[in-house]
């Protein structure tokens, strides 16, 4: 009998645990902060960011950190925007092969009119120069951003 409910008293135990285990919320991933998404406050003449304001593009269509075979339009964006003065030239052929990222890593797309937080999907509108992100977080809060700032977190 003492045996029986030593083991009804465990399974009692083991049950409560899982109970437990299901009750818990599940972990959330806490959103990333703006530093860690490169984010960029607004070019000073307001423009939204694409490959023909990026240090990195090259004006025979072509991207530095891209396979030279891959045609760069100067209206695409990738992650790797860097705010600058685009390169003259046929500067790619002197490129090796096999140092590049590729487009799916990188995030090549077309974006005619440019990226910036003002048409992102994570950007709420406070007024017309300011607003919060949503896709962001400091200290739990969605972080302030600038209308035509922008980060590589930048979702249409
Ligand atoms: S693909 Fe990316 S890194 Fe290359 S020029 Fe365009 S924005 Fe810059
Ligand atoms: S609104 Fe979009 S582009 Fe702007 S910081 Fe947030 S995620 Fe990045």
């Amino acid at each position: 009998m003492v045996e029986r409910n030593r083991a009804m008293s465990r399974q009692l135990s083991v049950l409560q645990e899982l109970t437990g285990m299901l009750e818990e919320k599940p972990s959330v991933a806490p959103l990333p902060e703006r530093s860690q998404c490169l984010y960029v406050e607004p070019l000073p003449n307001g423009d939204r960011k694409n490959c023909k304001n990026c240090a990195l593009w090259v004006t025979s269509s072509r991207c530095l950190i891209h396979d030279p075979v891959i045609w760069v339009d100067k209206e695409a964006i990738c992650g790797y925007w860097v705010g600058g003065k685009p390169q003259e030239g046929d500067l790619h052929l002197n490129m090796k092969l096999g140092d590049f990222v590729s487009p799916a890593f990188s995030g090549l797309t077309i974006v005619k009119e440019g990226t910036s937080c003002d048409n992102c999907k994570w950007y709420e509108p406070k007024d017309a120069g300011s607003g919060r992100c949503h896709g962001l977080e400091e200290k739990g809060q969605p972080p302030p951003v600038q209308a035509r700032g922008c980060c590589a977190r930048w979702e249409q």
